[in-house]
């Protein structure tokens, strides 16, 4: 493999190629693979990606696996000290990824700032590490012993992310797993992979040993080179749900701790007693931030009773004021979509709304731009179970209402679907809300919050098919992912009352 300082801008295409990363240095991949990078914004290319062989992404392990035994004898005064370092790197450089941001993955430059903003609340978590490692002690649990629990890294662990959040996904997987004493190796999405080499950059500046990150690009190749890789101790993955169920069920097979995230339908439940502009405002919000491009975005509005009509219109006169362009214009509060082959499937799901019964109240397609992967926002009525608007996650600008008579209806609805990710009520009514949270099938709830991502120091997960393992992700469950817990029983016995004794050890 050939090593080299940075990865060269080629001049007379204006596509940059983008290398591996591994133990503190640019890798330019020798496979012969590679994908493409595009500005959605322009519909043009403007990176080629390399895609790893089994060889390089075992090359990173290797790596990887060297500098585990330095890197868990860290103290935590000195990891502590390191992420407080990076903190503060990320915060001032914020600006400079949110353009990587815009410029791969589409979304407006408020947004791709907001998405840092959010990353770097793990990271501040993980700031206090030696709190969280923190463990437990019991004198004298007999006579002259004592008992305590110690947590310890994997070794190495593995991430696998996906185009939506390039730079704060990561941070939800490396942030906890290396404040725990792990290495780590990153499997980015090929769409919008430059934000993980610009993480890879500013970790070695902020003095993090090489080895301890690495970064290997690539598709399913790369993937399946982790999860059948014997030195990787646990893998993360966040992605579609067929992929999650696959990677999980794969990485488990193979004796490895996994965390599988998911895809996700989000329902946001409006009851006729709530203020409708506010449910409007959340709905638009949720449904059309990002151009629909989260896992925790609204993408199907439950209207109870006669809240139905007013609402509707609510959001309808709300559409036309987004504004849709190029995210790097200030002014734009909706980007395109990441490439135009999802920007098409998007587009199809309004093309066949009509077909299935359903009733297109604002079509998207129409005076969308036409340079660029673009869509405007589109609204649905009459959507309902069995219908492919319904039942698919969408995963762009398109909102759909379902009209249900009654809340049992409505929450029938959110646990019957096969997802769990996150789920919103809308009311006034105090008693109806904490009725919704004790019912609903799913991870993560609003109660007149469309996007209940959790904050920092509690844990991020869905249900159903959402998540396939045990453990949510940062936070509290995170360090319990990246740790693995020892029990030391302990004496210190007074030579003059040792003496032999075959029966089982008792405490009393
Ligand atoms: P994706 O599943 O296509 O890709 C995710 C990762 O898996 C990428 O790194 C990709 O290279 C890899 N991959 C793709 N196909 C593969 C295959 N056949 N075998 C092995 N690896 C493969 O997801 P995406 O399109 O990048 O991201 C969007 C999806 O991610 C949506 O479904 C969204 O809901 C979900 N998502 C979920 C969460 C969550 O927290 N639950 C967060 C963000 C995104």
């Amino acid at each position: 493999m050939t090593e080299l300082a940075t990865p060269p801008v080629e001049e007379s295409t204006g596509v940059t190629r983008i290398s591996h990363w591994i133990g503190g240095r640019s890798v330019a991949g020798t496979s012969g693979r590679s994908g493409v990078v595009y500005n959605p914004a322009r519909g043009r290319q403007t990176g080629a990606v390399d895609f790893a062989s089994v060889e390089e992404v075992d090359r990173a392990v290797q790596t990887a696996k060297e500098a585990a035994p330095a890197w868990r004898a860290v103290s935590l005064a000195k990891r502590a000290e390191l992420f407080f370092a990076i903190r503060e790197l990320v915060h001032e450089r914020r600006e400079e990824v949110a353009r990587i941001l815009t410029s791969e993955h589409g979304k407006v430059l408020s947004d791709a700032l907001g998405e840092v903003t959010r990353g770097l609340e793990v990271i501040e978590f993980c700031c206090g590490l030696p709190t969280l490692l923190k463990s437990e002690f019991s004198e004298q649990a007999s006579s002259g012993i004592d008992v305590y629990s110690i947590r310890q890294p994997l070794g190495v662990v593995a991430g696998i992310t996906p185009f939506n959040f390039p730079v704060m996904v990561p941070m939800w997987m490396w942030a906890p797993a290396l404040a725990c004493g792990n290495t780590f190796v990153l499997k980015p999405s090929e769409k919008d992979p430059s934000a993980s080499i610009w993480t890879a950059e500013l970790l070695k500046e902020a003095g993090v040993p090489d080895g301890v990150f690495n970064v290997v690009h690539g598709d399913k190749t790369a993937v399946d080179a982790v999860l059948e890789h014997p030195d990787i101790k646990a893998v993360s993955f966040v992605g579609s749900t067929p992929i999650a169920r696959y990677v999980y069920e794969t990485a488990t097979s193979r004796g490895k701790r996994c965390q599988a995230l998911g895809g996700a339908k989000n329902h946001m439940i409006v009851l006729p007693d709530a203020d409708i502009d506010m449910a409007a405002d959340a709905a638009v919000s949720a449904a059309y931030g990002s151009a629909g491009e989260r896992c925790m975005a609204i993408s199907q509005v439950v209207a109870v009773g006669n809240v139905a009509g007013p609402l509707i219109d609510a959001i309808k006169e709300r559409i036309p004021k987004v504004k849709v362009g190029d995210g790097m214009d200030p002014s734009s509060e909706m980007g395109p979509l990441v490439t135009r082959e999802h920007r098409d499937k998007v587009a199809s799901y309004v093309e066949g709304a009509t077909a299935e019964g359903a009733k297109v109240l604002v079509d998207g397609r129409e005076g969308a731009p036409e340079e660029g992967f673009f869509l405007k926002p589109s609204l649905l009525d009459d959507v309902k179970p069995g219908m492919k608007a319904y039942e698919d996650e969408i995963f762009g600008p398109v909102l759909g209402v379902t009209r249900v008579g009654t809340y049992d209806e409505a929450v029938k609805l959110v646990n019957d679907n096969p997802y769990g990710n996150g789920t919103a009520i809308f009311t006034r009514d105090g008693g109806a809300a904490r009725q919704f949270q004790f019912d609903v099938q799913a991870g993560m709830v609003g109660i007149n919050v469309p996007i209940p991502v959790p904050v920092a120091y509690y844990s991020f997960g869905g249900w159903k098919a959402s998540l396939f393992g045990d453990r949510h992700i940062y936070g509290p469950e995170g360090i319990d992912f990246y740790t693995r817990g020892k029990v030391v029983t302990s004496r210190w016995p007074d030579p003059a009352t040792s003496k032999v004794d075959l029966g089982f050890p008792q405490t009393r």
